[in-house]
């Protein structure tokens, strides 16, 4: 549809970025166009299946689409940070990078036991960042209720990680 097209234009592709060989999907022009910036953080919104009441946003791209989400569902907004960006108590979690870890850090006193959670991102790739969030949340008592990406690069298989949860992509990448 109209949304999905002006996807396809406004995202950018920049060739080997961050590092020779990766492909990179840049979505700066899309948010800054106000019509498709609205209309990705509706079309997310319409997504949701049921009562949601924290929108978690991972950095730092995350945060961007998250929080309007969040505004638009009459829920609250968790942003999930990198390691050491949140001054304590935390909440973390490790995940596998292809070399080394990255932890992802809440602060656990923004989520209730129990509170229904979507996780919003741009890009789901692997699906490490995203499957270390849900047991993040997890940990924390809350329940996950569903993730949502912008572009889903599905050669790389990231909705196998996230196995078990409903997972919404505006756009997929072959
Ligand atoms: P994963 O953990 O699924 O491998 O990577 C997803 C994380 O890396 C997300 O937080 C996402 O923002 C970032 N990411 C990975 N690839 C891309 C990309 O091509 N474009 C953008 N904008 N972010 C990416």
């Amino acid at each position: 549809d109209a949304l999905i097209t002006r996807m396809h234009e406004l995202i950018r592709d920049v060739p080997d970025f961050p590092s020779p060989g990766v492909g990179f999907k840049d979505i700066t022009p899309l948010l800054a166009d106000a019509k498709a910036f609205a209309g990705v953080v509706e079309e997310i919104a319409s997504r949701v299946d049921g009562p949601v009441d924290l929108v978690a946003g991972t950095e730092a791209r995350g945060f961007i689409l998250a929080a309007p989400v969040a505004v638009a569902l009459g829920a609250g907004f968790v942003p999930v940070r990198k390691h050491g960006k949140l001054p304590g108590p935390t909440a973390a979690e490790e995940y596998a990078l292809e070399y080394g870890t990255a932890t992802v850090e809440v602060h656990p006193f923004t989520v209730p036991r129990g509170a229904r959670v979507l996780i919003v991102d741009d890009v789901l790739a692997t699906g490490g960042t995203a499957g270390a969030t849900i047991r993040l949340f997890e940990h924390c008592g809350a329940q996950v209720v569903g993730l949502s990406f912008l572009v889903e690069l599905e050669f790389l298989h990231g909705r196998d990680v996230l196995a078990g949860h409903r997972v919404e992509s505006l756009l997929a990448v072959s």
